[in-house]
């Protein structure tokens, strides 16, 4: 029977009968091949021992899973020094020995492996009519073998997180052809430079700003250009301008408080309001909190006595005080006041307080525990600093805090590393000119941060040492930290300025490698995510 649409047409098989059923077509066919090789001695052989029947899966058709009734033959190993005696016959393509399903239908099956993994795959192929187990997809997918990697020139590396916290691997991504080109199981030094050594065809590397990478990459292929990734660079300074900011906390919420009191002072002006024609006390809000007067009190007695040649030892028995604070005070220049990134929630309680404190409970103690019980989760120093200014005696009027607003130090970082064009309407843009009109020091470091921005955006790496300079005379820590970080790592991060080259794509794979990492629920192992990232979308697999 002629049969050149239903199997395959590398295999000498003929059609000898079918059948139709509603849901699948049964074929039988036998093999024409005449003689066939041994696979022990590779001998020929053409005499016939026996033939059995096996079932066969192939690609559907119409609809209908379609189920081969193979007859094989077995031969005789006509060899006299062979061990075998008695072989099947063998397929030089398109099956492979006790294989079951025909290799054209496992290269589909691999291909939706690959795509979406092993119980969905399950599921799709139900959808055109194949049976196949998740199992047996992962199985298919573990025997893909590898594309060879072909000289890559420009590369970038970055980790990803196996475990989010506990297991890191390394991906490496040809920059030219914009694939992930390897999986590493880790992200340590050796690892990479071993890999490195293997391909030594590259001439650049992207990275991020781990000093673990650079020394592999120093180490492995000391020619190649190193370049540190852009947007951590940037993030780095981000998080600088954060750190700034939590030590001006004082002069922010004496911004935001200012701001409140004239608002509600124009509202009143306005009649919108009536009633609230008293000013509200802010002054006493303005003091800074007993403790970090405390603190900056201590501060200036250390840097006094260090002046007159004390000792570190000798200043911390002077002044009854640990001998870690007094080594903390010694290299600062300036009093950096210990900020807290976390808002306490008293205003809350406000009215709650004032009650009770009307009521005849003035202790700070006391107060503090009843509001605990509600729901108060900061300290008794806040509940100090809130019930201090309230006279004692119960028939004067308590005094009303102004609620000013509050904004985390991470979020102005962010609004204060924008252009004031860019500021948009949802965000406090009265506060934040106020904050730049009234705090001299915050606007400087704001303009260095701006200015970093735009040097690199317009890839001015040859004013990077300037600005260096720049921000060290503002004398602010964290600048001159972030400095410090510039310097020890310059090549690369002036690369980082004048490169076309950069690891936003590496960002991009990782993201897509997350993707298909949590797809599998967890439970991918490392080889089978590294085929999955490495040869999806890949149409040229082969299997083993
Ligand atoms: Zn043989």
């Amino acid at each position: 029977m002629d049969s050149p649409f239903l199997l395959p047409s590398n295999l000498d098989l003929e059609l000898l009968d079918y059948e139709l059923y509603p849901d699948r077509i049964d074929l039988q066919v036998i093999s024409t091949a005449a003689s066939t090789c041994c696979p022990v001695c590779g001998h020929l052989s053409h005499k016939i021992h026996s033939c059995y029947h096996r079932i066969i899966h192939d690609l559907p058709s119409g609809g209908r899973r379609v189920q081969l009734h193979l007859q094989v033959r077995k031969y005789f190993c006509k060899n006299t020094n062979c061990q075998r005696k008695i072989f099947t016959e063998r397929f030089v393509t398109g099956l492979a020995s006790y294989a079951r399903r025909f290799e054209r239908l496992n290269h589909v099956l691999t291909g939706i492996g690959l795509e979406s993994g092993g119980n969905p795959s399950t599921r799709q192929a139900r959808h055109f009519s194949v049976k196949v187990s998740a199992s047996t997809v992962l199985r298919l997918i573990k025997k893909c073998i590898m594309p060879s990697i072909t000289a890559p020139k420009i590369i970038g590396v970055d980790d990803y997180a196996f475990k989010k916290g506990r297991k890191y691997g390394t991906v490496i991504v040809d920059l030219e052809t914009h694939r992930v080109i390897d999986l590493l199981p880790d992200r340590e030094v050796k690892t990479l430079s071993t890999w490195l050594l293997e391909h030594p065809s590259i001439e650049i590397v992207s990275r991020d700003r781990s000093n673990t990478y650079a020394a592999a990459i120093t180490e492995a292929c000391p020619q190649a250009e190193q370049i540190a990734d852009r947007w951590h660079i940037l993030k780095n300074l981000s998080e600088t301008v954060e750190r700034f900011l939590d030590t001006q906390r004082v002069e922010i919420k004496e911004t935001a408080l200012k701001l409140s009191q004239q608002q509600q002072q124009k509202s009143v002006n306005e009649g919108i309001t009536a009633g609230m024609s008293e000013t509200p006390p802010i002054e006493s809000q303005l003091q800074k909190p007993v403790f970090v007067r405390k603190y900056q009190d201590n501060f200036v007695k250390v840097k006094e006595l260090q002046s007159k040649g004390y000792s570190i030892r000798k200043i911390a028995t002077t002044l009854k005080m640990s001998r870690r604070t007094v080594a903390k005070y010694w290299n600062r220049i300036e009093f950096v006041p210990k900020a807290s990134r976390k808002r306490s929630n008293i205003l809350d309680f406000e009215a709650y307080l004032q009650q009770r404190w009307q009521q005849g409970q003035q202790s700070a103690k006391a107060l503090y525990e009843e509001i605990s019980d509600k729901g108060f989760t900061y300290s008794q120093a806040t509940v100090y600093n809130m019930v201090r200014k309230y006279p004692k005696s119960v028939l004067e009027p308590l005094p009303t805090s102004v609620k000013a607003a509050y904004y985390s130090s991470k979020q102005l970082s962010i609004w204060l590393g924008m252009y004031q064009n860019d500021w948009e309407d949802y965000m406090p843009i009265e506060f934040l000119r106020k904050l730049l009109d009234e705090n001299p020091l915050i606007k400087a470091v704001r303009e260095i941060a701006l200015e970093f921005r735009q040097l690199m955006k317009a890839k001015q790496g040859d004013q990077l040492q300037d600005w260096c300079n720049k921000a060290l005379e503002s004398g602010v820590e964290s600048l001159k930290g972030f400095v410090r970080g510039i310097r020890q790592d310059f090549k690369a991060i002036f690369q980082a300025f004048t490169s076309e080259w950069s690891n936003g794509q590496v960002e991009g794979q990782v993201n897509r490698l997350k993707n298909i990492k949590r797809q599998m629920y967890g439970r991918a192992s490392f080889e089978l995510l590294r085929k999955r990232v490495i040869l999806m979308g890949n149409p040229n697999f082969h299997q083993m």
